[in-house]
């Protein structure tokens, strides 16, 4: 395989500046644009002085639709804003440039129309809401042991900045804690009175989902499942943001061999 020629969109932002370090560090994989409206008309090396040398002359433009036009890169990287991503993703595909989307806040309609629009156009976009290997292993093993147990809960423990709640990771580890339970759902556990309204969490597939919101996090989550005296806590802790990075590179040299709308890493994991 070739190299693979790579564009950033939202390449200033936190996770953008990590993705857009991995990709000029990674082999077989070149930087070749960047795209942030909070950039425009900087070198990404005054941005990002830690970037790799070939990357940091790279200039970041506000236009999407041009930048794919002009350097036809084989993969757009989307790390922005979920108001944005969809136009984004329009962009790419008819460009012919396949997306790997990160940005979360994706809804069901969202997936849909995506969807769609890579069948109609030919392309491929693979959005998850997690690139890290270890939480793509945390829903995995949630999955497996849910056959086993009666009662599940999630808690999940983010950053105070992150805008959406619950984490889109914590809603598809429940879809697919649901999906593998099948026609015998959890059972969740009355509350005879709820002293403060919500304190049993939002409930997704019968498993109750807590969202905790603090300064000092980045991205946990704990999924518990409960049986006849045992619990069994999987749980799964990112300590930095560098975390997501492997997952995205797995994903954009995946990407050639897919087509339509793929959500979520787990069926790339054990392919490298
Ligand atoms: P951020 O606010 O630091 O960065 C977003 C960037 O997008 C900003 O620099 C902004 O200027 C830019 N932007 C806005 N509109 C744009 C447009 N039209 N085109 C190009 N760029 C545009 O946010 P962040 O912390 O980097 O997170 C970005 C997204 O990634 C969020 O949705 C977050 O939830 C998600 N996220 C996903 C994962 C994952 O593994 N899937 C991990 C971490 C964060």
């Amino acid at each position: 395989m070739g190299v693979v020629r790579i564009l950033v969109s939202g390449a200033c932002g936190s996770m953008g500046g990590y993705v857009c370090r991995g990709v000029g560090a990674a082999d077989g994989m070149e930087l070749v644009a960047a795209v942030d409206p909070a950039g425009i008309g900087h070198h990404l090396g005054e941005i990002l002085p830690d970037l790799s040398e070939e990357s940091k002359g790279i200039k970041v433009s506000g236009h999407l639709a041009s930048t794919l036009e002009h350097y036809e890169p084989d993969v757009m990287i989307d790390f922005t804003r979920p108001a944005v991503v969809m136009n984004n993703i329009e962009a790419a595909l008819n460009a012919g440039t396949a997306c790997v989307v990160g940005t979360t806040g994706f809804s069901e309609i969202d997936s849909k129309t995506v969807a769609r629009m890579a069948e109609s156009k030919g392309g491929a976009c693979l959005s998850a809401p997690n690139f890290s290997i270890g939480a793509n292993l945390m829903m995995k093993f949630a999955a497996e042991a849910v056959s086993s147990f009666e009662y599940a809960e999630i808690i999940e423990r983010h950053h105070e900045h992150k805008k959406d709640a619950p984490s889109g990771t914590a809603v598809k580890t429940a879809e697919m804690m649901a999906a593998a339970r099948g026609s015998k759902p959890l059972s969740v556990v009355p509350t005879a009175r709820h002293n403060v309204a919500g304190s049993r969490g939002g409930v997704l597939g019968n498993i109750p989902i807590h969202a905790v919101r603090m300064p000092g996090y980045v991205a946990n989550q704990e999924v518990v499942l409960g049986g006849l005296g045992e619990t069994l806590t999987i749980s799964h802790e990112t300590t930095s943001r560098e975390c997501f990075i492997p997952g995205v590179l797995l994903a954009a040299r995946a990407i050639s061999g897919l087509s339509g709308l793929t959500y979520g890493l787990d069926s790339l994991l054990g392919d490298e």
